[in-house]
């Protein structure tokens, strides 16, 4: 039986994930961070991660209003302090090449829409949701852009917000990639409305065994486990690559192909394998699982 980690043993695992990850990448220090928002899952390692490589400038999005988290704030506040930049909707970050532009940030969402936003035909039927925890709905949102190739990110959004981006006009427009909101704990967050209005090519759910996609979000008793289907009935959709197997939905028909799944097992010992986007700069794009060296190409539309 593995021993039990400590807090701060699993911080430590997670940051060694994404430093290795900058490795991987070449990195010597990391520019840009975005924070966005100050739940564990989110800013947690962050410590242990600046005690591995420098980083630079730190976003977002302002002021913490949920007690639960100011030892996360406190951890956020010792690694940026002096180099924060608290983000609103609408405003552009450059990386070289790459264009960034917040979406949302503390509760505000963009009011003109970007990459080509139209109206949503999907909005005459929107189911509509309470809005759940505050500090999930002022996830700091961002959509990448390289050339062809998007990449839309809106942390922990709940349906919600998802609904208020997406009606009566999708303000983000059709995307590359996609990374699921809420883990795509899709009870309180994967609003048909919005994700089959911005058609992701390819969905990277960020799920954990037994977090996110499969399982009910708290403050909500609606078991719906069919999350999965939801997302590979998407219009357009030619991948979903997940960073676990779920195991509160652990069918063949409620997961990814399992190439497609970086980690299968729910130890302590599991290893963290990651999944890699290389984009190119005419539109193709591989996907890469480390634990098997699966890999599959697209090209974005
Ligand atoms: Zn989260």
């Amino acid at each position: 039986m593995p021993e039990k980690r400590s807090a701060s043993s699993i911080e430590d695992r997670d940051a060694k994930r994404i430093f290795a990850a900058t490795q991987e990448a070449g990195l010597s220090r990391i520019d840009h961070l975005v924070i966005t928002h100050y739940h564990t899952d989110h800013v947690g390692g962050l410590e242990a991660l600046a005690a591995m490589i420098p980083i630079g400038q730190c976003y977002d999005h302002g002021t913490n209003t949920e007690e639960a988290n100011q030892r996360w704030v406190d951890v956020y506040l010792r690694v940026c302090g002096d180099t924060r930049t608290v983000v609103s909707a609408g405003d552009q970050i450059s990386l070289g090449g790459v264009e960034v532009d917040v979406i949302a940030s503390n509760e505000r969402i963009i009011s003109t829409p970007v990459n080509g936003g139209v109206a949503n035909p999907l909005c005459a039927t929107a189911e509509q949701k309470a809005q759940a925890s505050p500090e999930n709905q002022r996830s700091v949102g961002v959509l990448f852009t390289f050339g062809r190739f998007t990449f839309l990110d809106l942390g922990d959004f709940n349906w919600a917000k998802e609904v208020e981006l997406s009606c009566p006009v999708n303000l983000v427009g059709e995307v590359t990639v996609y990374q699921t909101s809420r883990h795509a704990a899709f009870d309180d967050a994967g609003s048909p409305t919005h994700l089959y209005a911005i058609k992701p090519q390819v969905v990277v759910v960020n799920n954990g065994p037994r977090k996110g996609l499969g399982g009910t979000s708290p403050g909500y008793d609606e078991v719906m486990t069919r999350h999965y289907q939801r997302i590979a009935a998407s219009p357009g959709i030619e991948g979903v690559w997940q960073g676990h197997r779920s195991l509160f939905a652990s069918g063949p028909d409620d997961n990814t192909a399992e190439e497609l799944i970086a980690n299968l097992e729910d130890t302590d010992a599991c290893e963290g394998h990651w999944i890699r986007a290389s984009v190119g700069a005419g539109g193709a794009f591989t996907m890469l699982n480390s634990r098997n060296g699966h890999s599959r190409s697209y090209t974005a539309r």
